[in-house]
């Protein structure tokens, strides 16, 4: 079996792995690099491989980073079938399709501002091509073994990263021998909201990891409740607003979820929350016709609350008029916007109209990445530039520490450990980490694993 690793080497973004054994040759995951416009461009369009010779792809989940360069693969021939859990399927046709609007808008700007002579700038994939691909998905449930083709058999097990995200084993038979490979996806922690606890799997010949937070460990995260009932209650005190930047997928349902229990168990004032996202009302969407993959404290909440998702006083906003005129909308409410880290979005413009009165609240959530806005209101600069003005931060800041989806260190010791204890760890791959949490935890996998740990590069390929 020969393994290539063609991105999320050494980087956090184009999750892309190559394996072939004897005749097939299957790609784990599709993902967008994103980055420097240059860089990223061309390693989305330059494949390591031949896409019409795969036989097939296995997505791990709906993020970006590992299924929005999939709609690529289709427009250089690849037909073959896409397997993925359920969710996933629903969640990814949604990405993709937005996805592919980006590309479509981010091509017109760059066009509009080309110098004299400079070629038309294409964008990536087209909406065709992405809706293409989206019809050769097959999903398979989790826990569910499916002999795939004579020789390879796949099983997705709970990830619990995002909604229908999932490990995958998968069992090669090579001449007589059964040769296992575990691929982690995103590992989520354990005890998020809303989603199920990753599941242990037993241990394998080749195991590929995820390795994000591989040297860090999260704080707690029980305590976000207690911090939005007071974060709403001081709201309606000072008649302000409280505008919280959310990514659509995963971290506004979250959100959502957290505001719907409040105003269930009566903890917070009546307060108008908006949610104000197309793409995030969509995603919302699919969320609500795949409950069964919600933990069993949604399944409890479902009993007595059929819709976790929505509550009195929450409204999706659809129109671009219906968001211009929360800027005017007098008294205290709560809006809920993307970008995650402020970089886009209709966020932007509740921050320009909300920054400078110190009634108002911005709540920032989770890893702000550096040379963001969301990282300078974090770090609560004096002066913050939207668009192209400088607006002054007079408005309240806090930080919600928590709902990371990505499992940190003790997670990962945990997950590893039980591989260990079972039938061990032959040789593991670390990828999707920055080079420090490769290192970090390279050194704890060591101790599970028959071989040094490997931290392959772009374009690495191994023979196991
Ligand atoms: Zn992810």
């Amino acid at each position: 079996m020969k393994i290539t690793f063609c991105g999320a080497a050494g980087e956090v973004t184009g999750s892309q792995h190559l394996i072939e054994s004897g005749n097939l040759r299957i790609l784990l995951d599709c993902g967008l690099f994103q980055g420097r416009r240059s860089e990223s461009r061309i390693k989305n369009q330059q494949f390591l491989h031949k896409p019409a010779r795969l036989d097939a792809v296995i997505l791990s989940h709906a993020h970006t980073d590992h299924c929005g360069n999939l709609p690529s693969l289709y427009g250089e021939g690849f037909r073959g079938p896409i397997f993925c859990t359920p969710a996933t399927a629903d969640i990814a046709a949604v990405m993709l399709e937005d996805s592919a609007k980006i590309q479509a808008e981010d091509a017109t700007h760059l066009n509009k501002r080309r110098a004299h002579g400079e070629p038309l700038v294409e964008p990536l994939y087209t909406r065709d091509e992405a809706r293409a691909t989206v019809r050769l998905f097959e999903t398979i449930p989790y826990d569910t073994w499916r002999q795939i083709f004579p020789t390879l058999r796949i099983r997705f097990r709970e990830a619990g990263h995002i909604l229908g995200s999932a490990i995958t084993e998968l069992e090669f038979q090579e001449g007589g021998e059964t040769r296992r490979v575990v691929f982690t996806g995103d590992l989520g922690r354990r005890s998020m909201p809303l989603l199920r606890d990753p599941q242990l799997v037993n241990g394998c010949d080749v195991l590929i990891t995820e390795s994000t937070y591989g040297n860090r460990v999260h704080p707690p995260a029980d305590d976000i409740r207690d911090d939005l009932e007071r974060l709403l209650k001081e709201a309606v005190e000072r008649s302000g607003r409280v505008i919280i930047p959310a990514f659509s997928l995963g971290r506004t349902q979250q959100l959502v979820y957290f505001l719907n229990e409040l105003t269930n168990a009566g903890r917070i004032p009546r307060i108008p929350v908006f949610v104000d996202s197309p793409l995030s009302k969509r995603l919302t969407d699919v969320f609500r016709e795949h409950p069964g993959v919600f933990d069993s404290e949604v399944q409890h909440t479902l009993r007595t609350d059929k819709d976790p998702f929505d509550f009195p006083g929450l409204t999706y906003i659809a129109t671009p008029e219906e968001s211009m005129q929360l800027n005017r909308r007098p008294g205290a409410f709560v809006v809920i916007a993307a970008s995650g880290m402020c970089e886009s979005g209709r966020v932007l413009h509740h921050l320009k109209h909300g920054v400078e009165n110190p009634n108002n609240t911005i709540a920032i959530m989770g890893f702000q990445a550096e040379h963001t806005l969301g990282r300078r209101i974090r770090d609560r600069q004096p002066f913050l530039k939207i668009y192209d003005r400088e607006y002054r931060l007079n408005a309240r800041v806090e930080v919600l520490e928590g709902l990371s989806a990505h499992a940190d260190v003790h997670d990962l010791k945990w997950f590893f450990e039980h591989m260990g204890q079972t039938t061990g760890i032959g040789q593991a791959f670390l990828v999707h980490g920055e080079p420090d949490s490769l290192a970090g935890l390279g050194q704890v996998l060591r101790e599970y694993c028959d071989e040094e740990p490997i931290v392959p590069q772009r374009g690495q390929s191994f023979t196991v």
